[in-house]
């Protein structure tokens, strides 16, 4: 946070207990600075509730003219609770108690009897906004951002913040934000009524001192806000937001969005009962298994972003070689990102494409402007591929060919500067094939973008045999320095997602050809909890690419995927291709798609009923084999340990997140036993083929 203005120093220190810092000026105001000890970020963790109570206690005797609390972090105000303290929550009892305590500091700080200021800048989320929400005034940095994205840990706000903002801004807008867990910039938090002045960092002390002694004209609107928490106005609302919610997540999966609908309807008329009940609702859903799960994706995610340690190496250019679906979208997304990126292909007109695409791309995230102009011009069209002279890192994606790719590299080796990395987008060519024409193969790393790119999140960073540590080091942090989560991989086929995806893909067309209709089957798998039913997953990666990576790994894996090697692509898969049916991409796969790539046929509304027993019998010919690759990939160690490939299957492949990845899947207690599982597979393997074998990986499993 960029607070350079500090107050006057003429100070009488009132106590200084570990992370609050006090300091009283001249005008008796209160300047108290949250600086979490031994932290990079504030964040409200036990101690530093308690030491907040402490310091409330004194303000309380000790009375200055006003309070200002800001934050001593250049990362932000707050960025909400500390997430760890969630992780193996139990004793709902026990935590709606702990919660109560926390109401009762920020109830406190709610009634101190002069004005009270929260000076925000960057970060100011969860627990950080409902401390923010028990102050009078809220005054923002331009560059803040605010939220409570609790829903995403399977939770609601639990501070009071349910209540307080169904009380300062009209309950549709103050539930929207809740139930959707975005974030608001400084401004449009100021159109809704949620912070009472924008300003830049540098006149935030002015303005804390207006607040104090003159007040500030606030947007607030009693009369909209007292109107929309009638009971009558809930009972409407709860319908609709209900459905919209529906609309995104089932119950069964994600209880928080629901019980926080439930908790606004039947007690947003009363602000001590909504209270009451909020710590109540809290403590019920954070000891409940969809919470704990989303808490365990929220460190795996920061595992991943930990594996890319900067490794001191500043990435400033980037040159793409290939300017098709994946290389053009991947040298879009490393300009969006800050980087000077060249990007090569054999002609103008096969370049011009992908700069249409980045420049929408950039128009829908950047928005303005001026961002958007700098970005492009950061995106530099260059045919001849000069800008492999000055590349920190060279990436391949051309079309999965291996004399080509062997041509592009030799060329490319001779200009690269002598400590850039070279890595490429292949998704089937063995990295050791790839290297042979190189004199030094030890810089050649597997970067496997997933398409859409600015879209997926993961990156699988592939170390093959002739792969140096440095490289692979080096590609983790460039993952970083683009904000990707980079997932280290050995080389082997598929790698880690698609080959765990391609059995389920594979088992959803087999059972197609059994005559179930797509729906169904694309039903079963939703209602287990996976974004999309694998058809529609076929249809937006391509029917054609399914069927190479099918026959490559149908051919490489020998009896995995049916038929030893000789691989056979099930029927109906086949029959769409020969007929040009390629997916979302011609507009027709296993589903019709309009001219905006929206599928045509309206899709069975989903269901929160448990699965009947036919739908339970294809939720598990379709989980089965890609929950048995997982199995596999974690016994023939493709990446480190289980939670990596659960990390993998989550953020890859969007794997249900509250079920905490397909390996913790197997694990818990929601999932039926390890010999159950083991013993369907083997019966249907006997019925519908070798996709369904067992992995020997089970053994450890069926043990446990
Ligand atoms: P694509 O056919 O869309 O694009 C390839 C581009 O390379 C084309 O624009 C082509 O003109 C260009 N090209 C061909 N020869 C060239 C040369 N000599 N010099 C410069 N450019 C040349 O292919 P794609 O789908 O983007 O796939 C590229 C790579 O990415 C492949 O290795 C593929 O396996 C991998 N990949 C694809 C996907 C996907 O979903 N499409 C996902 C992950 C990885």
């Amino acid at each position: 946070m960029s607070m350079t203005a500090e107050p006057p120093a003429k100070a009488s220190p009132v106590s200084v207990p570990r992370h609050w810092h006090g300091r009283r000026d001249g005008d008796n105001i209160h300047w108290l600075t949250l600086d979490k000890a031994g932290s990079r970020t504030n964040t409200l963790s036990q101690d530093v509730m308690a030491a907040f109570d402490a310091v409330l206690g004194e303000l309380e005797t000790d009375r200055p003219a006003g309070l200002v609390i800001r934050s001593g972090k250049a990362n932000g105000f707050i960025a909400g609770a500390d997430v760890g303290e969630f992780r193996g929550l139990t004793d709902a009892g026990e935590v709606e108690r702990l919660v109560l305590r926390g109401h009762a500091i920020l109830d406190r700080l709610e009634r101190l009897p002069y004005p009270t200021v929260a000076l925000i800048d960057g970060f100011c989320l969860g627990g950080g906004l409902e401390l923010a929400l028990a102050c009078r005034y809220r005054v923002a940095g331009e560059e803040a951002r605010l939220g409570l994205p609790e829903v995403r840990l399977g939770i609601h706000p639990g501070l009071g913040g349910t209540a307080r903002l169904t009380r300062l801004v009209p309950a549709p807008q103050a539930m929207g934000l809740m139930l959707t867990g975005r974030t608001l910039r400084a401004r449009a938090a100021k159109r809704m009524g949620i912070v009472d002045a924008v300003t830049q960092p540098r006149h935030f002390e002015r303005a804390a001192r207006w607040a104090v002694t003159k007040g500030l004209r606030t947007q607030r609107r009693p009369t909209l806000v007292a109107l929309s928490n009638l009971l009558p106005v809930r009972w409407a609302l709860s319908q609709v937001m209900r459905r919209q919610v529906a609309a995104k997540a089932r119950r069964a999966h994600y209880p928080a969005p629901y019980a926080l609908i439930d908790l606004w309807l039947r007690h947003g008329g009363s602000k001590p009962d909504m209270l009451k009940h909020e710590a109540r609702s809290i403590a019920r859903l954070i000891t409940g298994a969809a919470a704990q799960n989303l808490v365990r994706v929220f460190f795996l995610n920061e595992r991943l972003k930990g594996l890319g340690a900067e490794s001191g190496q500043p990435f400033r250019h980037v040159h793409v070689i290939g300017a098709g679906t994946m290389g053009g979208d991947i040298a879009a997304w490393c300009a969006m990102q800050g980087l000077r990126v060249t990007l090569q292909d054999r002609a103008p007109e096969y370049i011009a494409p992908a700069i249409g695409r980045a420049a929408k791309l950039y128009r829908r995230r950047l928005r303005e402007g001026h961002k958007v102009r700098a970005a492009l011009d950061r995106l530099i069209p260059d045919v001849a591929g000069e800008g492999i002279r000055h590349a920190d890192v060279v990436i391949e994606a051309v079309p999965e060919n291996l004399e080509l790719k062997h041509k592009i590299y030799r060329d490319a080796e001779s200009r690269m500067k002598p400590d850039a990395l070279l890595a490429t987008n292949t998704s089937s060519i063995p990295l050791e094939d790839l290297g042979k024409v190189l004199a030094r193969p030890e810089r050649l790393i597997g970067l496997h973008f997933f398409n859409p790119v600015a879209q997926m999140p993961l990156l699988e960073v592939v170390r093959g045999e002739g792969s140096g540590a440095e490289a692979v080091e080096a590609g983790l942090a460039f993952a970083r320095a683009i904000d990707k989560l980079p997932l280290p991989v050995r080389s082997a086929p598929g790698f880690l997602v698609n080959r765990a995806l391609t059995p389920y893909l594979m088992a959803a067309v087999q059972l197609l050809d059994e005559g179930h209709p797509p729906a169904a089957i694309d039903e079963a798998a939703e209602a287990f909890g996976m974004p999309m039913g694998p058809l529609e997953l076929a249809d937006a990666v391509g029917l054609d690419i399914c069927l190479h990576v099918g026959e490559i790994l149908g051919g490489m894996m020998g009896g995995m995927m049916g038929g030893g090697s000789g691989w056979q692509p099930p029927k109906g898969l086949l029959r769409l291709i020969e007929q040009g049916h390629l997916g979302r991409k011609s507009g027709q796969g296993f589903y019709r798609y309009d001219k905006r790539g929206k599928s045509i046929k309206a899709k069975p509304q989903a269901s929160s009923a448990a699965p009947s027993t036919a739908q339970a019998e294809l939720q598990d010919r379709l989980l089965l084999p890609l929950l048995n690759t997982c199995v596999a990939c974690w016994r023939e160690k493709l990446v480190e340990d289980a939670d990596l490939v659960d990390a993998g299957l989550i953020f890859g492949a969007g794997f249900a997140p509250f079920r905490g990845g397909p390996i913790h899947y197997l694990e818990s207690a929601d999932a039926p036993d390890a010999k159950a599982m083991h013993a369907k597979l083997k019966a249907f393997a006997a019925r519908h083929g070798p996709l369904y074998e067992p992995d020997p990986g089970w053994e450890s499993l069926l043990q446990a």
